[in-house]
């Protein structure tokens, strides 16, 4: 069935619903008091990412190939050039990832030397990847090494920082 229902935004959009009469009901009635609007909502999603992303035109391969872990631009793909917007993250967070990850890594080399590493056949970036998936966490909370302790703190709140940039 097709319904024409008002939005919480105050656009009207035609919706198809299924079921029983109620849910249909109920599934209106959560729209007009919920939701905006598909544009509306395609408006509000790309002003959010607009706040920490820049969008950039790019061939659809190169976007596979170098940025397919971006999200991009809804309907934006155009057959005839081949190419799509794709939302890139704004230089400055770009550099404020790779600062907190430098801080992180300086942190990591007062914690264990470049001979430690080696011998598990790793760079500090490895580390440093390893700690982000918790490893290194639990291992210097086992070793409970109290003058250590500060640094892993400080550490663990760059890599939080670092996983949410
Ligand atoms: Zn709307």
């Amino acid at each position: 069935m097709k319904y024409d229902v008002k939005f919480k935004c105050g656009h009207t959009e035609t919706v198809k619903l299924f079921g029983k009469y109620k849910d249909r009901e109920n599934k209106i009635k959560w729209y007009e008091t919920n939701c905006s609007c598909s544009e509306c909502s395609k408006k509000a999603y790309n002003d959010e990412m607009m706040k920490t992303h820049d969008v950039i035109e790019m061939h659809y391969g190169k976007y596979k190939n170098e940025y397919s872990d971006c999200k991009t631009v809804i309907d934006s793909y155009n057959s005839e050039t081949k190419t799509i917007k794709v939302y890139v993250k704004k230089t400055e967070i770009v550099k404020e990832i790779e600062d907190t990850k430098n801080e992180c890594i300086e942190i990591l080399k007062t914690l264990m030397t470049e001979e430690d590493c080696k011998k598990q056949n790793k760079t500090y970036n490895d580390i440093l990847n390893d700690y982000l998936k918790w490893e290194m966490y639990n291992r210097y909370m086992k070793t409970k090494k109290q003058e250590d302790m500060e640094k892993v703190k400080k550490l663990n709140e760059l890599c939080i920082k670092y996983i949410n940039l």
